[in-house]
């Protein structure tokens, strides 16, 4: 049984979900599926929209063959209609960092846990559950500042665990790339 803080500490870290190299960091690391958190992961909590160049970050993950299935604790109704203005599967009311809708969400894209990976912004609700299930997780800083009252409680202890962490710089603007 891993100790909690290894649960708690996402595997990579990036600024935003454009960050991560659909290529290196997903398809050539094995990972073919993604369970993707929706709010202030690919949806801005102030604006409620899908920031273009996430939008655009998606369609050219999904053609290059990445199966994503939405997984929210989110409750409202317009989750739903969300997804389908994505055509993304969905897992709502997740109840995350629980274990049973991250096997739910992995079943409906046929992935395993060796080639899912979760990507959120939460410690505590993305990162613990996926690690608890046994897939890896990739953690996002939030897309927006604006969050739900118990949020920022938890970004206070997400703070603590990361310490100086930072996130990974983006590949194009990464430094010695030519090894
Ligand atoms: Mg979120």
């Amino acid at each position: 049984m891993p100790a909690i803080m290894d649960l708690l500490t996402p595997d990579r870290y990036f600024s935003r979900i454009t960050d991560v190299d659909i290529e290196r960091d997903l398809l050539g690391a094995g990972l073919t599926h993604v369970l993707l958190d929706i709010d202030n992961t690919i949806r801005a909590r102030d604006t409620g929209q899908v920031p273009r160049d996430v939008g655009m970050w998606l369609g050219r993950a999904r053609t290059a063959g990445v199966a994503f299935c939405l997984l929210s604790n989110n409750w409202h109704k317009d989750i739903y209609r969300f997804a389908g203005e994505l055509s993304l599967p969905i897992v709502a009311k997740a109840m995350k960092p629980l274990p049973p809708s991250f096997l739910r969400a992995m079943g409906k894209i046929g992935g395993k846990p060796a080639d899912t990976v979760t990507i959120g912004d939460q410690l505590s609700t993305d990162v613990l559950g996926a690690h608890v299930v046994g897939m890896k997780a990739f953690m996002l800083q939030p897309l927006a500042e604006q969050d739900l009252h118990h949020t920022l409680v938890l970004r206070n202890i997400e703070r603590a665990i990361l310490g100086d962490r930072k996130p990974e710089p983006a590949v194009n603007v990464m430094e010695g790339e030519s090894l």
